[in-house]
């Protein structure tokens, strides 16, 4: 019997870009942790079964509970001798079974968009440890969440890099920051003019200059919308006004966001651009451990270069700070606008500059309310989704 105390963690979106990073870590963990035993426990895989199936074969301790997405895969399913006593459940119940399992310490939140937002609130409710990565959850639901984690106990650790850096830079003062300032990577349009980005292919936008991440997210990178959303996650995350949030760019993807304090004193968070650190932080906070990324190269001359956002060419970010600002039904409509035209874009139906002028209509065309229930939230959701396809010229 190993009596060392267990970790049992969920992964839900294993098989994503964070989700196998995650399955890094922990297996990491095992190595440099050897007092605890980290084990994944539960791990969900949309409709991805042989990547489900590599990541729950490479952990220690075999996972119990598979999820997946698609019933019939799941009724065809054909695990492997070790896995054959892992139960495999079907569909969005069974990713908030997972999430609350009482077996379960942390969530890590790895799913994409809003198909992650009844699990992650769950976790919240539930009184977990909740990685987010998800951060599109607290763009629809921000005061739902803080309102769960309030009744519950539930913590909130952030695993968007940004998002980390400003937790890890608080750390270090017991004061309410001044101000925060997230850095963008500018993404892979950065210095292309708007007509260069009128013809703009999902290819080019596909080609992330410093990191590697699932298709949307990189997406919403070439648009910026990607900062907006992580405005709005900061605003609900640390609780604070969007006047009090700034972004700047910073192509090298090294200083991963600064906090200002009252003082005037400035605090930043540097590592590699590398994802395995911010989770890795998440899961063992307040400890810190040696990571896998590799240390930054000081032997080479440091370019740390910071400049203003073109607010021009990336009409998201005023977006962003305007949803970040008046709250309630917005960031739902804009999150699900975003979701849906950024399908169009990789499907070829829509040019890459229509994207973020589609939130703005649609959101501008959804009927505001400042403190909706999450039924209406969810409402919206799929009102803005067919709005978007009608702005588009999709549907009549
Ligand atoms: P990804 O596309 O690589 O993976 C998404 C995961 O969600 C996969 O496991 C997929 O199977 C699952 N999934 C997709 N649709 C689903 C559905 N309808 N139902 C259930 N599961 C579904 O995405 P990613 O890059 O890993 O991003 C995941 C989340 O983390 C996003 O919210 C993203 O904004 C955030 N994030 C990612 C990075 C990064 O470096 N990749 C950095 C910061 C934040
Ligand atoms: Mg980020």
């Amino acid at each position: 019997q190993d009596a060392r105390p267990a970790q049992n963690i969920a992964v839900l979106g294993a098989t994503g870009s964070i989700g196998t990073a995650t399955v890094d870590v922990i297996n990491h963990l095992n190595v440099v942790d050897p007092q605890n035993r980290w084990c994944m426990r539960s791990a969900s895989g949309h409709r991805n079964l042989n990547c489900l199936t590599q990541m729950a074969q490479s952990v220690q301790d075999a996972p119990a509970h598979l999820i997946l997405s698609d019933a019939q895969a799941a009724a065809d399913y054909c695990p492997p001798p070790e896995l054959a006593n892992a139960k495999v459940s079907v569909g969005a119940e069974a990713l908030v079974e997972a999430a609350i399992d009482p077996a379960i310490d942390i969530v890590v939140a790895a799913i994409v968009g809003r198909a992650g937002l009844e699990s992650t609130l769950a976790a919240f409710e539930h009184g977990k440890r909740v990685a987010l990565a998800n951060k599109e959850t607290l763009v629809v639901a921000g005061p739902l969440v803080r309102e769960r984690i309030e009744k519950s106990g539930a913590e909130m650790l952030p695993v968007d890099s940004e998002h980390s850096a400003i937790f890890q830079c608080m750390g270090t003062c017991s004061s309410k920051p001044k101000r925060l300032i997230l850095t963008a990577s500018g993404g892979p349009f950065r210095t292309w003019s708007t007509d260069q980005m009128d013809a703009a292919t999902p290819e080019s936008a596909l080609a992330h200059p410093t990191w590697e991440m699932g298709p949307k997210i990189t997406i919403d990178s070439a648009t910026m919308m990607n900062k907006s959303l992580e405005v709005i996650e900061a605003r609900w995350l640390f609780d604070l006004p969007a006047d009090k949030i700034e972004v700047v760019v910073h192509p090298q993807s090294i200083i991963h966001s600064m906090v200002e304090f009252e003082d005037g004193s400035v605090i930043a968070q540097l590592s590699p651009p590398d994802m395995r650190l911010p989770i890795q932080y998440a899961l063992t906070y307040p400890r810190r451990l040696p990571c896998q990324s590799p240390p930054l190269d000081r032997t080479q001359t440091w370019d740390l270069s910071l400049e203003p956002v073109d607010r021009e060419r990336f009409p998201a970010l005023d977006l962003g700070f305007e949803v970040a600002r008046v709250g309630g039904t917005a960031g739902s409509v804009v999150n699900a606008a975003n979701e849906q035209a950024v399908g169009l874009f990789l499907n070829g139906e829509i040019r890459f500059t229509d994207i973020v002028q589609t939130c703005r209509r649609v959101l501008e065309n959804h009927s505001y309310q400042s403190d909706p229930s999450l039924e209406t939230l969810l409402e919206l959701d799929r009102w803005a989704r067919k709005e978007t396809l009608r702005c588009c010229g999709q549907i009549a």
